[in-house]
């Protein structure tokens, strides 16, 4: 890399920042476009489209699309791979009793047990359908993702989860195609290799990430989602007003900056817009 290349890209960086700031300050922000997510294909007979709400969050923050019991698993032809740890979703434990006046029989819920169930990719054995949610076309920068050794997976959505990034296994799961989770997602990825992590969903690193989510879709052009950017980092400041969202990127500034610069560094496909962006 020349020292100019190095130079374009400290100014691109600091220039697209202050754009983004401009824009929260200002309040003039590009028309949002709506989110989508990624609808479950049918015909696939996977237990868990029939998993409550709550089970398949679990098992999606797991980084998988499909996880089964022991018995559903062998089932099918698969087994269980020596040493994988179980994820732990909530049954309910039932009863039968008899109706003492109409003699009936019925079946009462008497609590909550935790069922283990297991990934696919903990699995080994026959081969079974499985389900593509990829987009035909990869966002930018997925080769940055690659570089860094993340996987990214995409899954059906449930409900209002979008995607999530694990440090235990350096994975990204996507339930939508939006551009802007996939940047939201690989900031958190590249901040960890900063700082580590803290678990959950924590102010400051939230707002570096989406705020490296906002300027990287200003960047590549997709203006739409500095609006869902702005609204995502008002939910995290302290004030909820445009006021309190600079002040809490001003916080954070020098992880934001820090994290653009080694996504464009190992970035293939920025030479051509350093070239063309008026500094
Ligand atoms: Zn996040």
């Amino acid at each position: 890399m020349s020292k100019n290349e190095t130079k374009n890209r400290k100014d691109l960086i600091e220039s697209a920042t202050k754009s983004l700031l401009d824009m929260f300050a200002s309040g003039n922000l590009p028309p949002a476009i709506a989110r989508t997510v990624i609808a479950a294909k049918k015909g696939y007979n996977i237990p868990s489209v029939n998993w409550s709400l709550g089970n398949q969050i679990l098992m999606l923050a797991a980084g998988t699309t499909d996880a089964r019991g022991y018995a559903q698993w062998k089932k099918v032809g698969r087994y269980v791979k020596k040493g994988s740890k179980a994820i732990y979703i909530l049954g309910p434990c039932t009863k039968k009793i008899t109706d003492e006046e109409s003699g009936e029989e019925k079946v009462i819920i008497t609590g909550f047990k935790g069922i283990p169930v297991y990934r696919y990719e903990d699995t080994e054995g026959e081969d079974i359908p499985t389900v593509d949610y990829a987009p035909p076309e990869l966002p930018p920068l997925v080769e940055v993702a690659k570089k860094y050794g993340v996987k990214v997976q995409y899954g059906p959505s449930t409900g209002r989860f979008y995607g999530c990034y694990r440090p235990s296994d350096n994975s990204i799961l996507l339930c939508t195609h939006d551009v802007d989770t996939f940047f939201h997602e690989l900031a958190h990825a590249i901040h960890g290799t900063i700082r580590p992590l803290k678990g959950g969903q924590h102010q400051d690193q939230e707002v570096v990430a989406e705020t490296v989510a906002t300027v990287l879709c200003i960047l590549y052009g997709y203006d739409g989602y500095v609006y869902q950017g702005f609204d995502y980092i008002k939910h995290y400041a302290q004030e909820h007003t445009a006021n309190g969202v600079i002040k809490a990127i001003m916080k954070v500034l020098a992880d934001v900056q820090a994290v653009l610069k080694l996504i464009l560094d190992a970035s293939d496909a920025d030479k051509k817009m350093l070239n063309n962006i008026a500094v």
